[in-house]
């Protein structure tokens, strides 16, 4: 996450200095933050991680409650259907065009790397 940590971080003091996703996820962030705040959690309250681990939300916390847990299960539950890229709905890790985009991480195109099929001839 790049250009919106800054708007996170300035607005919630227990957020780590970083957090390690892309700024799909802003919206979920910044609603699990919002949902958090409401509860009033416990003064040592601390968020020590967020990141994204293979297209799936983990946000690490400590000194929270059952509230602000709850908070948090949600949160990673709604992520789990939203890509970490671009906020929009996926399957898997990232939607299709993220995919795309991503192609380091592509698998690559597995027909291509085999023998071509030899036919039997039979003569
Ligand atoms: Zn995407």
């Amino acid at each position: 996450m790049d250009q919106s940590t800054g708007k996170l971080l300035d607005r919630f003091a227990f957020l780590p200095p970083e957090l390690d996703c892309g700024d799909g996820w802003y919206q979920v962030l910044f609603d699990l933050c919002k949902a958090i705040e409401d509860t009033t959690p416990p003064t040592g309250f601390r968020i020590i991680k967020v990141f994204d681990k293979y297209g799936e939300l983990k946000v690490y916390s400590v000194g929270g409650n059952c509230a602000t847990r709850l908070c948090i299960s949600e949160a990673v539950d709604l992520a789990a259907d939203v890509c970490s890229g671009c906020g929009g709905l996926k399957e898997e890790q990232k939607c299709e065009r993220c995919k795309k985009d991503d192609v380091g991480d592509c698998a690559p195109d597995i027909s291509a790397a085999l023998p071509p099929k030899v036919e039997a001839d039979g003569k």
